[in-house]
């Protein structure tokens, strides 16, 4: 039996990552949250020290992840600090049987609670782990570049994917199943996790635009990698948007990577 969370892989690999995501420039202020769903087999060496502290009411209903695990950032909480204090920046947390509550195991030490994009993280977890039984973390930031695209770009999703498919070469083989995106709506509210949810059905990564983005992962790398190449993709974008391209990558070659990486691009996205 250990007794220090702190030390725990899961809590430790979300240190990292937050510092990472600050440190791209993803996050500021408390902008940003991420949920990492946790298995019985990664919790059971900490069970002496995961205790029922608070009852957290959820204020919605999410039945698909009763009785699911998470480690979650928390609202209002910097990632700027979470290494200088991890227990009071993020929490353990259980949803209980019916799902319209949740039990606060661990952290938020200073009488915080989940991030306000809860709705949206918990419904985009029931979608994508109904197509991946690996799918544990959501994420969700702010970079520059996809949030600036999401003024000057058409919002439509098949078009937005196939300009950040041409922007380098890696697109196709990160995010061959493409980018959703969502018009403008209120952040925090179960519409818009619901809406969210909807699109990763399809797609792992989704745009809020003028917010930013979210990303479905089996890891935390996975999920950072995914918003990492995007960001890219969008700062090259911005970077050429309004100069003459005289060159691009054909839809002809953007089949060719696919194929020669074994990934299948999104029905119907290439004009093929
Ligand atoms: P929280 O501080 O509640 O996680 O909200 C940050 C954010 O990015 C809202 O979209
Ligand atoms: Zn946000």
């Amino acid at each position: 039996m250990l007794d220090d969370v702190l030390a725990a892989p899961f809590v430790q690999e979300m240190v990292h990552i937050t510092r990472e995501m600050y440190n791209h420039g993803w996050d500021e202020r408390n902008g940003g949250n991420i949920s990492l769903l946790l298995s019985p087999e990664e919790l059971a060496p900490y069970s002496c020290c995961l205790h029922v502290q608070r009852e957290l009411p959820l204020g919605f209903c999410a039945p698909a992840l009763a009785g699911r695990t998470l480690l979650v950032t928390g609202t209002g909480k910097y990632f700027k600090n979470v290494s200088a204090d991890p227990a009071a920046h993020l929490g353990i947390i259980r949803i209980s049987p019916t799902g319209d509550t949740a039990s606060l195991l661990w952290g938020f030490s200073d009488g915080g609670t989940y991030t306000s994009e809860l709705p949206a993280h918990l419904a985009s977890h029931a979608q994508r782990l109904a197509r991946d039984a690996q799918h544990r973390v959501i994420m969700h930031c702010h970079p520059t570049n996809i949030l600036a695209m999401t003024f000057v770009h058409s919002l439509d999703e098949r078009e937005f994917t196939r300009s950040l498919w041409r922007m380098c070469t890696e697109c196709m083989m990160v995010f061959p199943d493409g980018i959703a995106v969502l018009p403008w709506m209120m952040c925090g509210t179960e519409s818009i996790g619901q809406a969210t949810a909807e699109k990763m059905k399809e797609s792992r990564l989704v745009v809020w635009a003028q917010h930013g983005i979210y990303a479905a992962g089996k890891c935390l790398d996975e999920a950072f990698g995914l918003i990492e190449t995007v960001e890219k993709a969008a700062a090259v974008y911005m970077k050429i948007a309004h100069l003459t391209c005289i060159n691009t990558i054909s839809d002809e070659q953007l089949l060719e990577i696919a194929t020669s990486y074994g990934v299948c691009p999104r029905a119907g996205y290439l004009n093929i």
